[in-house]
């Protein structure tokens, strides 16, 4: 078995995914599209690009959903499986894929929240000493990326 490599799928259990190199953190994104596309927010483990064998392609479907991203389901039951990074900048071809669908969801550690002013005043995650960035943060370091929470029309 690879260093750190962990297993997962969607709830259909028509696509699955086995990752290595796999972080021990995870950070949740609470901008506008994240928030939508997973009804509450994006609680992502970043995988670096290649890192990540999936069975099942043709159950995929993916959606570009920004000039920098593309984020990706399964056919059949909906499970948001990934968003992935598809500019070529430094970032190319990473894939964030959601905790909740690994086989075991557990070990990972709350390393950031982004958009954290965009998170909604209904909920809150605790954890402790990580980072938060705000939205003017995360333009100030992404660039374009910190525009996704204007993006929505650009599909
Ligand atoms: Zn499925
Ligand atoms: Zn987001």
């Amino acid at each position: 078995m690879a260093e750190r490599e962990r297993q997962g799928g969607c709830m259909c259990g028509a696509v699955r995914f086995v990752a290595s190199d796999v972080p021990e953190v995870y950070g949740i994104c609470h901008c506008e599209m994240c928030r939508r596309w997973t009804g509450s927010a994006l609680l992502g483990v970043s995988v670096p690009a290649g890192n990540v064998i999936w069975h099942g392609r043709e159950h995929i479907a993916t959606l570009q959903s920004s000039e920098w991203a593309e984020r990706a389901w399964c056919r059949k039951c909906g499970t948001g499986l990934y968003y992935r990074v598809t500019e070529r900048n430094e970032w190319f071809g990473a894939t964030e894929i959601p905790i909740g669908l690994f086989d075991d969801p557990d070990g990972f550690r709350l390393d950031n929240e982004i958009y954290i002013d965009m998170k909604p005043d209904s909920y809150a995650y605790v954890g402790e000493g990580h980072k938060c960035l705000t939205r003017a943060e995360c333009i100030e370091k992404f660039g374009r990326i910190g525009e996704a929470g204007e993006a929505r029309t650009k599909e």
